[in-house]
């Protein structure tokens, strides 16, 4: 159930059915010259309704808030288009979101996290909130806890990569301009933190190999992913 959908009072119903809200959160950043700035919007998004069906189907009730479309994104600040909000910006906004929905009286909340530069941010906030009220929080970071899975269906994965540029093609298709794609996996033996770093690690903003990307890989890294995600939901 969407909740941006809704009334309040359809939503004070919801609330007799679901304990558990899933809360997408992304980024606006760059992501190579062929895939579009709301890619780990996109992503999560997708996943969180994948869930939801499979819940569905599983006979529970789960609630999708709106996204977070806005993340920490420092090091691909660098590029145009990529709105970085703060650590601590993040870090707040999100515990206040949580700290909300422990309010209306959810019992956990799920945030299915689609950029790597939230996940400390995300972790922050979420032990922020567990402190003061009686409710358990999930960070999913899909492409790290399924890496495994990942893997055994795309070749490499990274920012812009063959995994992420797959799970675009997809859902939107036509927002993927393959014939753009280009990149390589770059990685350093220590993180250095620089202003512009971007540059040199995500050239273009990429970091992976994109090339090997198809539809059918995307599809089926939703598929295992939304799996898996519904089954630990759903006990
Ligand atoms: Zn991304």
């Amino acid at each position: 159930m969407m909740m941006e959908n809704m009334t309040w009072d359809e939503f004070e119903e919801v609330k007799k059915k679901a304990d558990t809200v899933i809360i997408p959160v992304g980024s606006i950043e760059a992501h190579g010259k062929h895939l579009p700035l709301n890619t780990d919007v996109l992503a999560p998004v997708e996943i969180s309704k994948l869930v939801e069906r499979k819940l569905n189907e599983m006979g529970r009730d789960i609630l999708i808030a709106p996204p977070i479309n806005y993340g920490h994104t420092f090091v691909l600040n660098v590029y145009p288009g990529t709105i970085n909000v703060k650590a601590e910006t993040l870090r707040a906004y999100v515990r206040d979101i949580i700290e909300e929905f422990a309010q209306e009286g959810f019992k956990k909340i799920v945030l299915m996290n689609g950029h790597g530069g939230n996940v400390y941010p995300l972790i922050e906030a979420a032990e922020e909130s567990v402190e003061k009220y009686n409710v358990e929080v999930w960070l999913i970071n899909w492409w790290i806890d399924f890496r495994e899975d990942i893997l055994n269906i795309c070749t490499s994965q990274g920012h812009a990569g063959e995994d992420e540029t797959s799970v675009i093609m997809a859902i939107k298709p036509e927002l993927v301009k393959m014939e753009k794609a280009v990149g390589e996996k770059r990685k350093y033996e220590v993180r250095k933190i620089r202003k512009d770093v971007g540059l040199e690690l995500f050239p273009n903003g990429v970091n992976d190999d994109p090339r090997g990307a198809t539809k059918e890989k995307g599809e089926a890294i939703l598929e295992v992913v939304s799996e898996k995600i519904a089954r630990l939901l759903g006990v």
